[in-house]
């Protein structure tokens, strides 16, 4: 008998981030981190989950927007929907009234992310495989079918995209091996947050040289002679072998795998994140001040829509060899065709669920891997990480068919919600998910939804006015 979709729920999670100045930066100052998150359900005990992140207030309109864009598949065949995930995006996409809201932005376009990520949670499901072993295990003809390619033949064709995924098939077995066996390369942010103080910034790096990371990320933009003077401290840490965990020897920092990082001694990068704060001319002149302390790039220095001026931006750093990466914000699949296109950036930093869930991820990675840029997920947030590393993985073992040079942004919050939650090993990478039953990693527990729900669910009901009230007092005594 055939199953169908019968119905969905949505819930408004909110996490308060913001007590503790976890998740700032120059633009995000006071985040509540949170996932709009959708189950759907279907005429058989087969689910799907998903959800979009977002940093607080306009989480209920996300919600309201993913409650338009699920009733499309309202009594769908999941079988239907699943053979061909392309075509059932361009369908999802394509409601005659709800696209004049986007078109493929904004509410409309990250709601679509959490239910077409849904969805390929459930097909996982349906397939007893995690999402990423569903994907590589496709043959490249699936592979390609079940990408939105819509507008992008400009930059590959369906046709250049099979001979690229055909050339790596033979591999996928060896590069699945290696991975499970190694796993995948991850960076730090935690340590880096702009809310945090110097003492407790120098304590979170050494616990991260401790803990096998050698990629490190800093927030910057708010103030430069600031900026610096952390940088030196993360600098003086991740640059100094006394630091390293036992036996650890330093990484040839000119090795195939960190060349053009500016890694410093001991194999150790940094990298440096705006957060958009800046117009095209600032950008290029506050980031030359930073030269010292040497970053491999920096992240969204301007506009994320602003293509030009992030080529403009990577064109005058260049002679300082300091990049340029951007993606979290860039909405969809075109916004990354032209950075490619016009040479913007060193590093493209897709979102699981900014772009519209795995099926356009799936056309900015085969791009990418076209135009040889590197692709560095972004996470963090709520969920992020629990998605990304399938996605890496991905690229990894089907289409760029490489791994060493990327590192995927890992941060160490709110892991504890999730039924199958991310996890890293001793050398500072991500583990590879495993579960037959865990689709796409992002099903959260019952209890904190029902704990977390906004605005009745009983933290924010019992705990967050007292806390609140707490806080006040003390910051007055
Ligand atoms: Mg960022």
């Amino acid at each position: 008998m055939s199953v169908t979709i019968t119905g969905f729920e949505t819930h408004d999670v909110r996490f308060p981030t913001s007590l503790s100045g976890d998740g700032t930066d120059a633009m995000n100052t006071d985040c509540d981190y949170s996932s709009a998150y959708v189950t759907l359900k279907s005429s058989s005990e087969l689910v799907g989950h998903g959800m979009t992140f977002t940093i607080g207030r306009g989480n209920d309109i996300v919600c309201a927007a993913i409650k338009e864009v699920a009733n499309r598949l309202l009594g769908k065949d999941v079988e239907d929907l699943f053979s061909n995930m392309g075509k059932t995006w361009d369908y999802l996409c394509a409601d005659p009234q709800l696209r004049w809201i986007g078109p493929e932005k904004g509410v409309i376009h990250i709601a679509l992310g959490a239910v077409n990520n849904a969805l390929w949670d459930m097909y996982a499901r349906s397939r007893k495989k995690p999402l990423w072993k569903l994907i590589v295990d496709m043959t490249p003809e699936e592979l390609v079918n079940s990408t939105a390619f819509r507008y992008i033949s400009d930059a590959i064709t369906k046709e250049e995209a099979l001979t690229m995924l055909k050339a790596k098939e033979s591999s996928k077995a060896e590069r699945e091996a290696h991975v499970r066996e190694v796993g995948y390369p991850a960076y730090v942010t935690s340590a880096g947050w702009l809310g945090y103080s110097d003492e407790k910034v120098a304590r979170l790096t050494r616990e991260a040289v401790q803990a096998g990371f050698n990629h490190f990320k800093m927030k910057v933009g708010a103030d430069r002679d600031n900026d610096l003077r952390r940088g030196k401290i993360i600098r003086s840490i991740i640059d100094d072998p006394q630091y390293l965990p036992e036996g650890r020897k330093p990484r040839d920092p000119n090795g195939p795998d960190l060349v053009g990082k500016n890694a410093g001694p001991t194999g150790s990068v940094l990298m440096i994140d705006a957060n958009q704060v800046w117009d095209v001319p600032q950008a290029i002149d506050y980031v030359k001040g930073l030269e010292d302390i040497k970053p491999w790039f920096i992240e969204e220095p301007t506009a994320p829509d602003d293509i030009l001026g992030h080529a403009a931006i990577r064109k005058a750093l260049k002679p300082y060899g300091i990049g340029v990466a951007t993606g979290e914000h860039a909405h969809n699949r075109m916004v990354f065709k032209q950075l490619l296109q016009a040479d913007a950036i060193d590093v493209c930093q897709i979102d699981s669920c900014r772009l519209a869930g795995v099926s356009e991820v799936l056309s900015v990675l085969l791009m990418a891997a076209k135009f040889g840029v590197t692709v560095c997920p972004h996470a963090g947030g709520v969920g992020l990480c629990e998605y990304v590393i399938h996605l890496s993985l991905i690229d990894y073992i089907a289409v760029s068919g490489s791994m060493e040079r990327n590192v995927l942004e890992f941060v160490d919050h709110l892991h504890e919600h999730f039924l199958h939650p991310c996890s890293i090993n001793n050398n500072g990478r991500y583990n590879v998910p495993n579960h037959a039953d865990e689709g796409y990693s992002i099903e959260m527990h019952q209890s904190s939804i029902s704990q977390y729900e906004w605005p009745h669910g009983s933290y924010w009901v019992n705990e967050h006015p007292k806390l609140k009230a707490q806080m006040q007092a003390a910051s007055k005594a």
